[in-house]
């Protein structure tokens, strides 16, 4: 059985506030601080360049990758880290496309998030081969996936409602009519236990600064499912995913399997930060999780729909069909987010009316879903959001 009083030991959350936002960043592993500073200390500041040796920063992307395998279901040796998710996006996707030559279309949803529509929009002009980006409504694509597709792009887990996509269906569907999948896996790594392997998919990437805790900044991931490691070939040809980066040859040749994904210098000092996340990742039961993740998310709803009647329910009733946030829609709902924070109560809002709220077992328990629903309670019945400054709009909503 995983200790979540122990994990929520494990994280520094400041007095008084009560985080509902781990969806969007993760909070502080108390260890993270000691450990760059460690790091700094005495492998940049002793080792300087030898440091790539003597400590091991070339592996880590890999060393990472076999750690967050794990919390996704992957192969070891499968998962590498790197870039941000959205250039892995852009890499899982010029790979597929090359896997799949004869066909032209790639099938997204409408709930997709900006960046990786942007990221196919870029990549079919580039190409200029005729790609279409067509997009369905979530729950339209398995009926969509038609044999013109080339590589379906879905991220598993809406941004906004938090519904949840059937990820070996789609798969299954997928493979069925002759085309590859790619997962994004941004609000489902450390949400819930992913199985990429067994749920067949092609690619998957995600990030690292969500759910699993790694920081500001902290690097994406990507997976590419063994049968198409040693033939995936990589857009972005970066020196790093070169077979023999330190020969310089002029000429690329790409790296045995995931290697390949890897494009330049990684951030060491974030990847260390992450690696402190992921020792206390390592001591969590992803089946335990997602029962705490349930439990404290149906207190939340059903808190919410008790006392605030004028808040919509936005996303799936059914747990099961959630990923681990609940969203709420209402007219003035940036306003609200904004008295909430004031209150202590740290949520998010999405254009044009989705108040956010991600549940996190790792550091958040009973005491503090009712404390939230509490405070939601009184900023709703009092009205308290109905002053002009919870109404301007900040650039990070
Ligand atoms: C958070 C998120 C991103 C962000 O991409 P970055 O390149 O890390 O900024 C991309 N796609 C999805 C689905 C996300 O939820």
């Amino acid at each position: 059985m995983t200790d979540f009083n122990w994990t929520r030991e494990q994280f520094h959350i400041p007095l008084g506030m009560i985080y509902l936002d781990g969806n969007s960043l993760g909070a502080l592993p108390k260890m993270a601080p000691d450990r760059v500073l460690r790091m700094m200390e005495q492998e940049w500041g002793q080792q300087l360049i030898t440091g790539w040796n003597a400590s091991g920063w070339m592996e880590q992307p890999t060393r990472i990758g076999n750690r967050i395998a794990r919390l996704i279901g992957a192969q070891q040796d499968h998962v590498v880290l790197g870039d941000t998710l959205s250039i892995k996006v852009f890499q899982a996707l010029a790979s597929a496309l090359t896997l799949r030559p004869d066909r032209r279309v790639i099938l997204s949803d409408t709930g997709n998030f900006p960046s990786d529509l942007y990221m196919a929009q870029g990549l079919t002009r580039l190409l200029d081969r005729g790609h279409e980006l067509r997009l369905v409504a979530p729950e339209e694509v398995e009926g969509a996936i038609t044999e013109d597709v080339a590589v379906t792009l879905i991220t598993e887990v809406d941004y906004r409602t938090g519904r949840r996509h059937d990820m070996p269906a789609l798969t299954a569907k997928a493979h069925e009519k002759g085309a590859l999948s790619i997962w994004d896996l941004a609000h489902s790594a450390g949400a819930f236990g992913v199985d990429v392997a067994g749920g067949g998919a092609d690619f998957a990437v995600g990030c690292t600064y969500k759910y699993l805790n790694g920081g500001p900044g902290s690097p994406a991931f990507i997976y590419v499912a063994p049968e198409h490691a040693e033939h995936a070939q990589p857009a972005l040809a970066g020196w790093l995913g070169h077979a023999q980066p330190f020969d310089f040859d002029q000429t690329y040749s790409p790296g045995a399997g995931i290697q390949r994904m890897r494009v330049g210098t990684p951030p060491v000092l974030q990847m260390t930060a992450l690696e402190s996340a992921l020792e206390v990742w390592d001591q969590v039961d992803m089946d335990d999780l997602r029962a705490r993740s349930i439990e404290l998310s149906e207190r939340f709803l059903a808190g919410v729909e008790q006392n605030c009647p004028q808040l919509q329910l936005f996303s799936p009733r059914a747990p099961e069909q959630r990923g681990s946030q609940v969203s709420f829609q209402f007219e003035n709902g940036y306003a609200v987010i904004q008295a909430l924070i004031s209150e202590g109560v740290i949520g998010d809002f999405r254009a044009p009316d989705v108040m956010r709220f991600g549940f996190t077992p790792l550091y958040l328990n009973e005491r503090d879903v009712d404390e939230a629903v509490a405070i939601l309670t009184r900023v709703m019945r009092g009205a308290l959001w109905d002053t002009p400054k919870f109404m301007t709009r900040k650039t990070v909503t």
